[in-house]
């Protein structure tokens, strides 16, 4: 007999690890922008996977693709080829403008490898002596949960009790060109940053940032990583981020959307003489560049070719902005948004984000809190004008 929602997460706690917090929310079933939970009530999906999901729950050309590949062959291991993986790579390194493609799965490992990628170009091409190479990050960034990347987090929930930590980072404030500027120096092999800050709250740099950061690196002699994990494919109202500024970095990581809500895919793209630099056995993965992730890949790099989503979410931006913009004052105190994507920050006299997101989803609105008094809207890239509208006015009515 089918469990109820109030069981299955009573049911959760002695077995499952307490590393997340969530809403108290059972889901069982997902089509676009909504799923259903146990009991069948519907919901409007406000956060859509932190952007895992930009095409919504089970685009129909994804779920297709991923059939087609599931009757025919889903793993090789790279000790073999498969027939899909070559035609993702051509399809991703000409969507993004880069050479080459080193695909993994989850985006930890795409950051993991970035950094690996990074410090073997320096030690090769820039002749900084061995273990000296240096990677600038932002403070309050987040790209993800490995040991090495906890380590220049600034998050110390996220650290605490993690250590001893990987040394080779230095920290700079975001968005302050400045200080970038003034901790690179010979031995540093990358600037590494978030086009946009996702989890910090949907942080936005000033116009000007990211092609600051391009000309700093350029003119030190030290790649410009990007981290668009979150921020690319079309979520922000072009492919990637950075296009915003005209800027193209000297490598690029991927993840959430490439594997089009579906299975785990991400991606390191680089210059030729970049990614260039690892030979066979020096990294690898035993799923990353599976065959249902490489077709599953490329049907999803077929949808963003069309720019179909990058117009939606440019334009759909417009109505969440305005609608954020009447309710600044009225239980929000400001918000940064960009596409369809959007930080709120909630009067904390009104409510927490948490309790906000507990009423919403009674309101029948499935959005995250970050930070206390954040809540981050990412709806699928697929929502209607009508339901990002109901949305918030959802979002009115829990603030008054
Ligand atoms: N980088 C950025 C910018 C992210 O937002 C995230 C996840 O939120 C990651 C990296 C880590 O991705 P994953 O959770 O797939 O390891």
């Amino acid at each position: 007999t089918a469990r109820s929602s109030a069981d299955l997460i009573r049911a959760e706690e002695p077995v499952l690890a307490h590393n997340y917090h969530p809403l108290p929310v059972v889901v069982a079933r997902a089509e676009g922008a909504w799923v259903e939970d146990v009991e069948g009530r519907r919901y409007l999906d406000m956060l859509a996977g932190y952007s895992a999901l930009n095409f919504g729950h089970r685009h129909p050309a994804l779920i297709e693709a991923a059939h087609r590949q599931l009757d025919r062959l889903t793993l090789t291991s790279r000790a073999f080829h498969n027939d899909k993986l070559a035609g993702f790579a051509e399809r991703l390194a000409a969507l993004t403008g880069l050479d080459m493609v080193l695909p993994m799965n989850t985006g930890a490992e795409a950051v993991e490898s970035g950094i690996k990628v990074a410090r073997k170009w320096t030690y090769e091409v820039k002749g900084v002596p061995a273990d000296r190479a240096t990677i600038v990050v932002a403070a309050d960034n987040f790209h993800g949960r490995t040991t090495t990347i906890v380590s220049f987090s600034t998050d110390e929930t996220a650290r605490q009790g993690f250590g001893p930590f990987t040394p080779g980072f230095r920290i700079v404030p975001y968005n302050d060109l400045a200080a970038l500027e003034a901790a690179v120096d010979e031995t540093t092999a990358a600037v590494l940053i978030e086009p946009i800050q996702g989890e910090a709250g949907v942080v936005i740099p000033d116009d000007g940032y990211l092609s600051g950061v391009r000309e700093v690196t350029r003119r030190k002699g030290c790649l410009f990583i990007a981290d668009e994990i979150q921020s690319g494919l079309g979520r922000t109202g072009r492919t990637l981020a950075v296009e915003h500024e005209g800027v193209v970095p000297d490598m690029l990581l991927l993840g959430k959307a490439l594997g089009g809500g579906i299975v785990p895919v991400s991606a390191v793209l680089a210059r030729r003489d970049v990614l260039g630099v690892l030979r066979p056995g020096e990294h690898g993965s035993t799923f990353g560049g599976n065959p249902l992730a490489a077709a599953v890949g490329t049907a999803v790099v077929e949808l963003l070719e069309t720019g179909e989503f990058q117009r939606r979410a440019a334009e759909l931006g417009e109505l969440l902005r305005d609608g954020l913009t009447s309710l600044t004052g009225k239980g929000v105190t400001t918000f940064r948004a960009r596409g369809l994507w959007a930080g709120v920050d909630i009067d904390p006299a009104i409510s927490t984000g948490r309790e906000i997101g507990e009423r919403l989803l009674h309101e029948g609105i499935l959005v995250k809190d970050t930070h206390g008094s954040t809540i981050r809207l990412a709806p699928p890239l697929t929502i209607t004008g009508d339901e990002l509208e109901s949305a918030l006015g959802a979002l009115e009515k829990v603030l008054g």
